[in-house]
């Protein structure tokens, strides 16, 4: 048995784990695919200290790391089902899917998060080839160019704001009859003059000339003519999903997004066990915040496990 398993080794899992291992506590990672979303990541330079690094390769040195502080690593171990101690310092166990049991005095959840996807013709063909997620990580990519931001919620609006001010034009686009987004943030972007705001729009093909995006095909839902929009980026703004569909049924309380809910120690509703990076109701789902919410969980799990005695 651990005194730490943490399970999920994108950047929250892999900097929890490095400190409660460095605490002297016997620390196991179980993960689907360590490194998480950073294998998806072709460029990354907004992490403080490193002007510019790829995702394998920050993922590779988190591993590398993780390794020298004698952390078992278990990859390809998907967790189904978390069963908590059923007193203060006793033990949890997570069931995975290859239906194998461990058991843990204290857990530290980092399961992570996946982009809600379109599912339309040419969205997987140019993802990082002009198709993207995250406004903050690829928006000056895109400087001067046209690009369209589907979605039209609270995150959709606030990515047209801000790439309004670094692209050359943004045309906006919500399958509803109007945006759903708050109404000051609405208020700012129709005030941008280099928007369009589409509404009642489906987008039914991203289109490309093999190599990058050239467009995308716009169906008015009204009418149900078809038009294509021709741009160099599409920025897909329609949700965020933790991972976090497997702990349903055991008790620990979730947000009415399914997201983790912790407090400022990453602590969650139940004793012993903590949680860090974009499966949390942490608001900034970023590499930064997640490996600095992954250490302040292995030291809230350092924390339970100095005044718990085993049982
Ligand atoms: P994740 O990275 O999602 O890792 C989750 C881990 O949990 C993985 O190991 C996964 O396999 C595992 N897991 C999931 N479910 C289970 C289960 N049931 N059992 C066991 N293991 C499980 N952020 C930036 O700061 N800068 C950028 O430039 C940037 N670019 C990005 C580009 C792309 C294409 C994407 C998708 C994201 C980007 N991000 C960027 C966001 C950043 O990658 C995430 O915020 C960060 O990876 C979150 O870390 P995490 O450890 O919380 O979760």
């Amino acid at each position: 048995p651990f005194e730490v398993l943490v399970i999920g080794g994108g950047p929250a899992g892999a900097a929890s784990a490095v400190y409660t291992a460095r605490k002297g506590f016997r620390t196991g990672i179980a993960a689907e695919r360590f490194g998480g979303q950073l294998q998806d990541t072709l460029g990354i330079e907004n992490l403080p200290g490193t002007s510019y690094t790829e995702g394998p390769k920050l993922s590779d040195n988190l591993k590398k790391q993780t390794l020298e502080n004698e952390i078992d690593l278990m990859d390809l171990a998907r967790a189904t089902q978390l069963k908590p101690a059923s007193e203060a310092g006793g033990m949890h166990e997570i069931t995975f899917a290859n239906g194998a049991v461990m058991k843990s005095r204290s857990l530290i959840l980092s399961t992570g998060a996946r982009w809600r996807n379109l599912g339309v013709p040419g969205e997987a063909e140019y993802r990082n080839k002009g198709v993207a997620y995250c406004p903050h990580c690829d928006g000056p990519l895109f400087k001067g160019k046209r690009i369209a931001v589907i979605g039209g919620g609270n995150s959709g609006v606030e990515a047209a704001i801000d790439l309004a001010k670094i692209v050359g034009h943004v045309t906006l686009i919500e399958f509803d009859n109007k945006l759903r987004a708050d109404e000051v943030l609405q208020r700012k972007l129709r005030s941008m003059p280099n928007v369009e705001i589409v509404t009642n729009g489906q987008t039914t093909e991203i289109t490309g000339d093999g190599s990058r995006t050239n467009g995308l095909v716009l169906k008015d839902r009204e009418s149900g003519e078809e038009r294509a929009i021709e741009l160099e980026g599409v920025f897909v703004q329609i949700g965020l999903v933790p991972n976090t569909e497997w702990l349903a049924d055991s008790g620990l309380e979730l947000s009415k997004h399914g997201e983790i809910v912790v407090d400022q120690h990453g602590a969650t509703s139940l004793p012993g066990i903590y949680a860090a990076g974009d499966a949390t109701i942490v608001p900034d789902k970023q590499i930064v915040v997640a490996m600095g919410t992954g250490a302040t969980a292995g030291l809230g799990a350092f924390d339970y496990l100095i005044r718990n005695e085993p049982v």
